[in-house]
């Protein structure tokens, strides 16, 4: 059920976010009493002041997490046991779908259609998803001669760690809770500083289905200080990072310093939308090259802003594709009407507006945006046309709505300038002929290669970068699980006969 504007302002009138952090099935305060504000970037506005966990939080969210993981009140459970509690998690999230979904629009600057998309789908069915696999995943056993049995098992890896992106913050969230939780893992969550709060209350809500205490602790504060903690800790057995790729090389980092923890990462990109001469350029591509750019205010990690476009489509491409974009509606995040919210902070509308210069200095059309009246940190979805390779907005992820289009000679030119970069999080190809459509996906070097419309694909594929975009590790899909847990070999000495 959609609600109008004044309901959901109506709700947010009724919050009441919590800051505090979970630690052992507690709300606590850091244990030195530190704090922080957290903002709506829309208005300015105070939130909620938040726990600023340091060192000792996280030390103590660890250990609770591991006495509760040595017990085996989680870890050695009946599957079926966390499979009914994830469950209930999700319909929990289900029945708080509009109060999340404010609390998210409030802390973020998102706009409610992507938060109520986002926390009344994905989310949710991100914990049924996993729910149902934690009684559904086999080990194996290898063939062996009649002298034994050799059985190869999967055990949780322990305390994952997980430090989180203020871009999704919940969606993130589940994406690291739900599959460490399904194969027994304690965990350790980070939120990000600009964004904690739906996190602390989907804590709440874990309780409430019967997460056991000490099994999830979230731990909100500073990279420098909790996530820096998190990284170091030495009784962190896996850690699992969505962020920029100048913070995923610190965890790598921080691994080698400390235990050698796993690392899973998750990073930036600079992803292209390629439309080969033979596409149709009809309104379906137009809506998927827009939404591709511009889905979140561009804050996104896949987001398509180099569009390689085929040079006789270049000029109807453009025309088409301004005319979408001007319908974009900037405003209130809270307005079901409003197509883009607020960029995160001053700060990073501040990065993404130099960005824009940079593209005016270096010799690129800016044929429409770059700018806005609104108070809060907006920016108008702003085009660039003739943008070249070796350009900074070309070349460097802005996280902004920032599109560059970039014309192209052939589908080999194409190849080149889409591989051409250190990321390899995602591409999108636009043509009608097979043979190509299989070239390019076979030949992008990158984690997600989608044809014909943009889509990172869904619970069910893993998601994940090549090069600098990603570690070996994915989220999503059963590949996930992988992050979360050991192998163990079980060599058994049988008496043939
Ligand atoms: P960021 O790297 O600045 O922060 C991410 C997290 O790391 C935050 O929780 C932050 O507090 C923490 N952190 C920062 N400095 C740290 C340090 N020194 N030690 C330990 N932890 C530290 O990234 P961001 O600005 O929150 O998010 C934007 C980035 O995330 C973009 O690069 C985007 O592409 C990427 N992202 C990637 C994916 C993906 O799945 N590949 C998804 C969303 C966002």
């Amino acid at each position: 059920m959609t609600l109008s504007h004044s309901e959901f302002k109506a709700i947010a009138g009724r919050l009441i976010p919590n800051g505090q952090a979970f630690i052992d099935g507690k709300f606590c305060d850091a244990a030195d009493g530190e704090k922080f504000d957290t903002t709506n970037p829309a208005t300015g506005q105070v939130l909620a002041s938040v726990a600023h966990c340091k060192t000792a939080d996280v030390d103590r969210a660890v250990a609770a997490a591991r006495r509760v993981f040595n017990a085996g009140t989680w870890s050695r459970a009946e599957p079926e046991v966390r499979k009914e509690v994830l469950l209930k998690i999700a319909a929990l999230v289900r029945e708080h779908t509009h109060e999340l979904a404010v609390l998210e629009s409030l802390d973020t600057g998102k706009t409610i259609n992507d938060c109520l998309d986002e926390i009344g789908g994905e989310v949710p069915n991100f914990f049924q998803w996993y729910a149902e696999l934690a009684d559904k995943t086999f080990g194996k056993i290898a063939p062996t001669g009649p002298g034994a049995m050799a059985l190869i098992t999967k055990e949780p890896a322990g305390i994952a760690g997980a430090v989180l992106p203020w871009n999704f913050p919940l969606v993130m969230a589940a994406w690291k809770i739900a599959p460490s939780l399904a194969v027994g893992c304690s965990a350790v969550i980070k939120p990000a500083e600009q964004t904690p709060l739906s996190t602390i209350r989907l804590a709440e809500l874990m309780q409430e289905a019967g997460v056991p205490d000490g099994v999830i602790n979230i731990v909100p504060g500073f990279g420098e200080t909790a996530g820096k903690a998190i990284g170091l800790h030495n009784d962190i057995d896996t850690v699992s990072f969505t962020g920029s790729t100048e913070v995923g090389r610190m965890f790598m980092r921080y691994s080698g310093d400390s235990n050698l923890k796993g690392v899973g990462l998750e990073m930036g990109g600079k992803s292209p939308f390629v439309v080969l001469e033979d596409a149709v350029l009809n309104d379906e591509l137009i809506e998927h090259a827009a939404m591709s750019a511009f889905w979140n205010g561009g804050q996104n990690c896949s987001a398509n802003m180099r569009q390689l476009i085929a040079r006789p489509l270049v000029e109807e491409f453009t025309g088409r594709i301004i005319d979408r974009v001007k319908s974009f509606r900037l405003g209130d995040p809270l307005d079901p009407a409003t197509d883009i919210g607020s960029m995160i902070t001053k700060d990073h509308k501040d990065m993404v507006m130099s960005y824009i210069q940079s593209g005016v200095d270096e010799g690129a059309d800016k044929v429409m945006g770059g700018g806005s009246d609104l108070p809060g940190y907006f920016i108008e979805p702003t085009v660039f046309q003739n943008v070249t390779p070796e350009m900074r907005i070309a070349r460097e992820e802005i996280f902004g709505p920032v599109l560059g289009i970039m014309p192209t000679k052939s589908t080999e030119e194409a190849l080149a300038v889409a591989s051409d970069t250190d990321y390899g999080l995602h591409a999108t190809v636009f043509t009608q002929d097979i043979d190509r459509a299989i070239h390019m996906a076979r030949a992008l070097p990158c984690g997600t290669v989608s044809v014909n419309g943009f889509s990172e694909g869904d619970i069910k594929t893993p998601f994940g970068g090549y090069k600098q975009s990603g570690s070996l590790a994915r989220d999503n899909g059963t590949e996930a699980l992988e992050q979360y847990l050991q192998t163990k070999t079980i060599w058994i000495q049988t008496k043939a006969g």
